[in-house]
Order: structure tokens, then sequence, then C-alpha cells
């Protein structure tokens, strides 16, 4: 139904990955007119390993989208070594309660795409370049890459859903150092074209030493991805070489066996990869007047929280509900959309930091307390008590929350 009491009011949304989508999404029903710009040319495909929670998917499915579920029962983790011994593990979402579905990213963004109203005005290759608001509207500078142009165009509320890096956030709140948090830490991903030699294509490895450590992700009906993880003192030297060179150099010297090494030649060959340092982005606040910003550009919890796109769906489908309860007042709605979820990200970004230590280990002390979890979910009777001592936690509940609702 259109509750908006001006069926003329414009919205503006910057960038069309999970939070942008889902945010022109939810703008469509609450009766807006949106326009979405985009910096790529097209529309991104595939994408690393990422686990939908209850938060994620209760929202996903209030907005109508459809997200495939590549769960089985057959997925199995193993924590390995280089030598090649293996020994039954546990996976990511396996201790928390509730449902949860493996998927790559573009399962998320093409699933909201698909959802997407076909009046929703998309342009790629276009960015902002400039905003001025008063309190009747934001005037933004438009570039068309493509066309070489810029035009002004005035828009009733402006959302920046463009990622960690966002233009909306430097343009309106200052710049990135202040905001973006480094947390010492470089992610490689990418899909690999088939199982791990010796291993079944539902089979998940995680390979955990100090400082370092291999995962990877296992789906009921498509190939595995591998995500490597590593703590670094200097961030920026590691893109100062091919990322393969900086992951060589990380697990080196001593010999990589032979999953390690296949893992790295994969990587080395694939098309597509992700190679990135681990950055939280905190704010005081997240909207000004009439401009908001929502997902990994205004509260980025980094991957370690598990719950980036599950937060950027919720956050959009709570924005939209706001906006309806505030008809005529978009600073008021912004108020009351962020003073509703503040807390639910704050809770993720600090569970997100803790939860790092899962994923790599810093320090003597964190790898004896990971190796000891290694020994622990190594059996049946384990797995089940660590299962069980989760289900029970906050950070498990906090992930399954309808946050719509709360
Ligand atoms: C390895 C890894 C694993 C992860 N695992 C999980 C997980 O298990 N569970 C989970 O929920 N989350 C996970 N996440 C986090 C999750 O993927 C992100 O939080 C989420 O995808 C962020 O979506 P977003 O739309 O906010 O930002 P982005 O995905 O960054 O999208 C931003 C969009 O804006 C566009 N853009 C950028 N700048 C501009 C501009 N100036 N103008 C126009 N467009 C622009 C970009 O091209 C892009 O399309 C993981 C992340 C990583 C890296």
């Amino acid at each position: 139904m259109n509750t908006n009491p001006n069926p003329r009011q414009r919205a503006l949304v910057v960038g069309l990955g999970v939070s942008g989508t889902a945010s022109a999404l939810r703008l469509c029903k609450a009766g807006w007119d949106v326009v979405v710009l985009e910096k790529a040319t097209e529309r991104r495909r595939g994408g690393y390993f990422l686990t939908l929670f209850g938060t994620g998917i209760t929202a996903a499915e209030r907005l109508g989208i459809e997200v495939p579920d590549r769960f089985s029962e057959d997925i199995a983790y193993y924590n390995v070594d280089r030598a090649g011994r293996r020994r039954r593990g546990m996976g990511f979402a396996e201790a928390v309660a509730g449902e949860s579905r493996p998927v790559v990213r573009g399962d998320v963004e093409q699933a909201a795409f698909d959802a997407l109203p076909d009046d929703v005005a998309i342009r790629y290759a276009s960015v902002p370049v400039a905003l001025r608001q008063d309190k009747d509207g934001v005037h933004v500078d438009i570039e068309d890459r493509a066309a070489g142009t810029v035009t002004t165009e005035r828009f009733d509320l402006v959302v920046g859903a463009d990622g960690l890096r966002s233009t909306v956030r430097r343009l309106v709140f200052g710049p990135d150092n202040g905001h973006i948090h480094r947390l010492g830490y470089m992610l490689a991903a990418c899909a690999l074209p088939g199982p791990v030699p010796g291993f079944r294509g539902t089979d998940g490895l995680v390979m955990s030493e100090l400082g370092r450590s291999a995962w990877v992700f296992a789906f009921a009906d498509r190939p595995p991805t591998v995500l490597f993880n590593y703590r670094t003192d200097d961030v920026d030297a590691e893109f100062t070489r091919p990322a393969i060179d900086s992951l060589r150099a990380v697990f080196g010297p001593e010999p990589t066996g032979s999953t390690l090494g296949w893992l790295l030649d994969r990587f080395e060959e694939a098309p597509d990869h992700l190679f990135d340092t681990a950055e939280q982005v905190r704010l005081d606040t997240w909207h000004r007047g009439r401009v908001v910003l929502v997902g990994d550009s205004a509260w980025c919890l980094t991957l370690y929280s598990g719950m980036g796109a599950s937060s950027g769906l919720a956050g959009a489908d709570m924005l939209g509900a706001m906006l309806e309860q505030h008809p005529g007042d978009v600073p008021g709605a912004l108020g009351a959309w962020e003073a509703k979820l503040r807390p639910f990200i704050e809770f993720h970004q600090e569970t997100g930091i803790a939860m790092r230590k899962l994923f790599v280990p810093a320090d003597h002390t964190e790898y004896q307390i990971r190796s000891l979890f290694d020994h622990v979910v190594g059996t049946t009777v384990g797995r089940t008590v660590i299962s069980k001592l989760e289900h029970r936690s906050k950070a498990s509940r906090m992930k399954t929350v309808d946050i719509g609702l709360s």
C-alpha cells in the first residue's frame, strides 16, 4: 500500500549493493519515486561467501526478496593443517540458533534486484559529486561518467548506500580518517573452480595458524569459495604488490603442503578476487538533515560479525517503515530510525571485533584458545555442547532478532 502522502517525493539512492537495492525497494513500497546511482558500468555478480542470519532472512522476506538457500545437511567442516591432517570441526554458522543461509553476495544482490519494480530509474556509471541541502530538499550534482556530463537534481531524501569508502559520507560527514577504523587484518577471497582435492564439494575447511588462516566455505549446489585472513602491522604495504605476492609472503616461508598450495594457486588464477583490509566504520550519527547512510557506508561491521548484509537489509526495511510512520517529516523519520537501530548495530560492532579471534588468532594466547576450541569440536559431544551454549548466548539471539518488530 502506498502510504506516502506526497507521491511525488523523490529519493536518491547511491549504490546498488545489498543495502542500496533493498533501500530502493523499500522506498518504492512506501510510495517514493526512486533514482539509483551506481558507480560501476553494470551490476556485479558472484562474490564471496556470506551467511544470512535470521535478522536478514526476516527482513528479506518482508521486503519480498527471495534469497536462495544453498544449505545442505551434507555440509561438514574440517580443521586441517599443512601436513594433511584433518579433524571434524565446526563451520561459521553452525553454532548460531535459528535458520541461516550460506550464499554468495551476488545471490542476495540478484534476489533484491529481481524484486525491484520496473519504474526505479537505475543510472550506471553515475556518481554524486556535490550535495547541498536546505530544509526542503537536497540538490545533488550528478556526474554521468559515460556521457561526461554533470547535472543538478533535487531530491527529498538521499540514501548513501555506497559502501565502506562511501562518497556520500565524505561529502556530507567529512573525510574518512576519523570514521574508518582499521583492524590490522587483510582479507583475500575468491570462488574456487571445484572441490578442494581430496574433499567433497560440501566439505568446508579451516586452516588456522598464528596470525593467518585459510577458510573454505561450502555450499550444497555450487563450488566452494576460499577466504584468506592475516594480521599485519602495515596495511598500506600489503597493497604495494600483487595480492598473490602478499599472500605467498604471509603464508611462507614454510612449505605450503598440498591443500594450502592448491588454494593459493587457485587464488592466483581466479578471474576475480577480493583483496582488502578489514575496517569498521564508526560515526556518531548516520543522518544529517535529509541525507542518511545505510549499510557499510554507515556502520561497516566487517566480515567477522557475519551481519553486514543482514543489517543492510534490516536497516533498509526499517528506514521505509519509519518514513511511513513520520509522513512529511524526513528528519524526524531518520532520527527515529537511528534511535531504534543503533543499539543493534553497536552490539554487532563490538562482537564483530571479538569474533575476529575465531577467524584468525593474533597471538599465542588466542592461538591456544582456538586450538582448544578445535579440540573440543573435534568430537560429536563437543560440537553439541558448544552449539547448546551458543544457542543461549546473546550473540546468537542478536543474529536472529527481528529488529523491525523489536
Ligand atoms: C569476505 C567477506 C565475507 C562476509 N561475510 C558476511 C556474512 O557472512 N554475513 C553478512 O551478513 N555479511 C558478510 N559480509 C559483509 C557484507 O558482504 C557487506 O556488509 C554487504 O555486502 C555491504 O553491502 P552494502 O550494500 O552496504 O555495500 P557494498 O556491497 O559495498 O555496495 C556499495 C555499492 O555502491 C557502489 N558505489 C560505491 N561508490 C559509489 C559512488 N560514489 N557512487 C555510486 N555508487 C557507488 C558500489 O559499486 C557498490 O555497488 C562479508 C564481507 C566480506 C568482505
